[in-house]
């Protein structure tokens, strides 16, 4: 099939990066070596895939979901033999098979699975995984990266922020503003790398896991004071004597605390419901 520079499907989030100065500035950031495996999220047309390939690496797998550019990118890198392509959804590809060989996860992604895709790679709390990512480097909504940076006290803190600084290491390289796709998409994009914490730098799983439980009962409502949204899960004493053993006060809002905060009330937490 031949591709015209138009071709396009936007329910699969089809924008081509087409800004070379972020091309090679995606290559740059990977810091690739001989030993890399990358796994690359969305090849679409391959303008990242060839940069990437242009390197020491030693392999390179991309997962591609549109059916029709499947032909087109195995002829285009058809002479690469680090090159290996996957036909499939990156939510439902079972990654068990190589998943400890990857070293680096490369992707610009379709805006619509971010959250997913944070999830299966970043990861979540609660969940320890036995391989370990060095980089992850996605290009991806800015106002999301901007959300997933922010601290506490900012209107932009969320459950998103605490988990995601928990689990990662995470470093905005650059904005990207909307004429470097085609087609432009409607919003402005970042280039960010992740670093996920190896096992032993990440808090215990029980300690990870009612974290997580107290991020969603108290951002259900950001709005509300953390003591009218905390007691659908503890009593007014239960309530008390949690404020005063994790010195919290109450009143204040779920995006007014800290990382730190955050896991001194779920280790208390631990500790009352005992
Ligand atoms: N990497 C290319 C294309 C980025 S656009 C570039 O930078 O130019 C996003 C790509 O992800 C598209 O090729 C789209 O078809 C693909 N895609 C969309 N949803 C996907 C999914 N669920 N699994 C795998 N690939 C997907």
């Amino acid at each position: 099939m031949n591709f015209k520079n138009n071709y396009q499907k936007k329910r699969f989030g089809q924008h081509w990066l087409v800004n070379k100065k972020i091309l090679e500035k995606i290559k740059e950031v990977a810091e690739l070596n001989e030993n890399d495996y990358i796994l690359e999220i969305g090849p679409g047309r391959g303008a990242l895939t060839s940069k990437l390939l242009d390197s020491e690496i030693r392999k390179l797998h991309a997962i591609e979901l549109d059916k029709d550019l499947i032909d087109f990118l195995n002829d285009k890198f058809k002479n690469n033999e680090k090159f290996s392509l996957q036909q499939g959804d990156i939510l439902s590809t079972s990654l068990d098979s190589f998943n400890n060989r990857i070293t680096k996860v490369v992707a610009n992604i379709p805006y619509n699975i971010t959250g997913p895709i944070l999830d299966i790679f970043v990861g979540r709390l609660g969940l320890i995984r036995d391989y370990n990512y060095k980089k992850i480097i996605f290009l991806m909504q800015k106002d999301v990266v901007d959300r997933i940076l922010s601290k506490e006290g900012s209107t932009n803190a969320g459950a998103l922020s605490v988990r995601m600084q928990l689990l990662s290491k995470i470093k905005k390289i650059c904005d990207v503003d909307p004429s470097s796709f085609s087609p432009p998409p409607k919003v402005f994009s970042s280039l960010v790398v992740f670093e996920p914490f190896k096992k032993e730098l990440r808090l215990n799983i029980t300690s990870e896991k009612y974290i997580d439980k107290l991020l969603r009962v108290a951002f259900n409502s950001r709005r509300k004071m953390l003591r009218n949204t905390l007691n659908s899960i503890l009593s007014n004493d239960e309530i008390n004597e949690l404020s005063e053993s994790s010195s919290i006060c109450f009143n204040l809002r779920p995006q007014d605390l800290s990382i730190n905060q955050w896991i001194n009330l779920a280790d208390n937490y631990i500790k009352i419901k005992k």
